[in-house]
């Protein structure tokens, strides 16, 4: 084909003149990414160079889509903590900059749901469904958001309820031996909380699977998922997993206190926590202090449950109450981490293991436990039956272990000691049977009027029950007054003891039958 040269060239002027204006329209779209290597990765942490502009606490992209926390940020070189399985990297490979703090998705999607801390499903109910993202370290509510702890939560453990109150917005501590029934304490507020509109979050930090398990299977068993959120680091996760799930069970349960509701977070436990943030400090070559644990130690567990408040109304008037829990060792609450976490929060619930070894559950320790703030939050009804309980269960203690000793007890002591005995049994209670408010005060009445005193001491736990189950016939009027009246009338304290009355009847001393004396002492028993 012969084409002209001309229209050859005006064809060249065409595409030439395309190209140009294309070129001149173009803008690149290019990302910039900052790229560093990895010199070296131990357990859970790594070492990269190559990143001087990264900010403390920034989030790390490495190979395989593991992220990591920017713990130390020197001058040549970066300290990370790994958030993932970390096996696969090694020196030299690519790290980036993310320029953005570690977060974790929130919302209604996470009630019933079992998660890790990075957000991933750990159960087998597919993607989590989340709109919203909170960063996982948020500061504490300014004192002038706050409002004071006025509304009871209730624990459905009459031991506690009654005489260690817990209010909404507090931090109470909740530490034992190993196996002592801590986390049963917990649960059993967490299976209370069903119909009380209260989301709860149960954090479980470097425990073994198994416990893991059994507790989520009786918040399943008690239906209380529905309004429940599990965040899980196992105990052989990395120990930065450990370091970050309650910051981030935290923001969870901030997102539903920012919405205007009663959530209960619970730290499952800060023993496992503090251990974790050791590892990672010790490998990051951070200088030990006492018992080997970082200096900053008591300031990242008190910036952590600050964050438990109670909201004024403005903004909703929402509230976050922390159960944290600590194990102890050889029921020595002065070491170093329960001291902190004692002087951080605002009480502390001390299971014994020699209660639980003699069999009273919940093991509570009535003396050494305290609620510092949760009495003003109680309800009136409570406190004119709880009162005097607490003392007179320490003056019981006390007796009892002098009695002990085989010493011939007059006519009083006995008394003290055998009222002692059945305000013990009446606190008794077994896992997973929250006993409800109007049951509670019918027993705690029926105890201050001394019904009980009347009841052989092996039938006390069927006269506890019958009471309780009694309590259903105290009229509605009367149960609704146990929240807003200011005081428990007289009229209602009869009513209620009438009830209570008629149901020990069946458990009352035959008149005829050869009175039997009662040991005083377990001793004795
Ligand atoms: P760990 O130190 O292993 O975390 P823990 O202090 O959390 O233990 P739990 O696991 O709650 O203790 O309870 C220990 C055992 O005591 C469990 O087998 C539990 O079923 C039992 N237990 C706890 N509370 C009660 C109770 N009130 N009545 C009967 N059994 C109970
Ligand atoms: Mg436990």
């Amino acid at each position: 084909m012969n084409i002209p040269p001309e229209s050859l060239q005006s064809v060249f002027d065409g595409a030439f003149t395309g190209i140009s204006q294309a070129r001149a329209s173009f803008v690149p779209n290019l990302t910039p990414h900052e790229v560093g290597t990895i010199t070296n990765v131990s357990t859970g942490i790594a070492r990269v160079s190559g990143l001087p502009g990264t900010g403390s606490e920034e989030l790390l992209e490495f190979p395989g889509g593991v992220f990591g926390i920017a713990f130390n940020v020197d001058e040549d070189e970066i300290g990370v903590v790994l958030l993932g399985d970390y096996s696969r990297l090694q020196s030299g490979d690519e790290v980036k900059r993310t320029s953005r703090v570690m977060d974790v998705a929130v919302g209604n999607g996470l009630l019933g749901r079992v998660i890790d801390p990075l957000g991933r499903p750990l159960d087998e109910n597919g993607p989590v469904a989340t709109s919203d993202r909170l960063p996982i370290e948020r500061p504490a509510a300014p004192i002038m958001d706050r409002a004071p702890v006025a509304v009871p939560l209730q624990t459905g453990l009459i031991a506690v309820d009654a005489l260690i109150p817990i209010g909404r917005g507090q931090r109470e501590l909740i530490l034992g031996d190993r196996q002592t029934g801590k986390t049963s304490v917990a649960i059993d507020t967490i299976v209370n909380q069903r119909d009380r509109n209260v989301v709860c979050v149960y954090c479980a930090i470097g425990q073994r699977a198994s416990a893991v398990a059994k507790a989520v299977a009786n918040l399943r068993k008690e239906n209380a998922m529905d309004y429940t959120v599990v965040v899980v680091a196992e105990g052989d996760d990395p120990p930065g997993l450990a370091y970050i799930a309650p910051y981030a069970a935290t923001s969870i349960a901030e997102y539903f206190m920012g919405a205007g509701r009663d959530v209960l977070i619970v730290y499952d436990d800060l023993t496992h926590h503090a251990r974790a943030y050791r590892e990672l400090s010790l490998l990051l070559r951070r200088p030990p202090g006492r018992e080997a644990f970082p200096g900053d130690i008591f300031f990242i567990h008190s910036r952590m449950l600050e964050r438990a408040t109670h909201l004024n109304k403005e903004l909703g008037g929402g509230s976050l109450t922390a159960l944290p829990i600590i194990e102890t060792e050889a029921q020595d609450i002065s070491a170093y981490i329960p001291t902190n976490l004692i002087s951080i929060t605002d009480g502390q619930i001390y299971l014994s293991p020699s209660l639980f070894e003699l069999g009273v559950l919940p093991a509570v320790d009535v003396g050494k436990s305290v609620s510092r703030v949760g009495g003003k939050a109680q309800w009136a009804a409570y406190r004119a039956v709880a009162g005097d309980l607490k003392l007179a269960y320490a003056q019981f203690v006390e007796l009892e272990t002098f009695a002990r000793f085989g010493a011939r007890l007059d006519e009083a002591t006995r008394k003290i000691i055998d009222h002692g005995q059945r305000m013990r049994a009446c606190l008794k209670q077994p896992e997973l049977s929250p006993i409800s408010v109007p049951a509670q005060i019918a027993v705690l009445l029926a105890l201050t009027a001394e019904l009980f005193d009347r009841v052989a001491l092996d039938q006390m736990v069927d006269a506890v029950r019958s009471v309780q189950k009694a309590a259903a016939a105290i009229p509605a009027d009367v149960c609704a007054r146990f929240e807003s009246a200011p005081k428990l009338s007289n009229d209602d304290r009869d009513a209620i003891i009438a009830i209570a009355r008629r149901a020990l009847e069946p458990f009352e001393p035959k008149p005829n039958a050869a009175k039997k004396t009662e040991p005083a002492t377990r001793e004795e028993a």
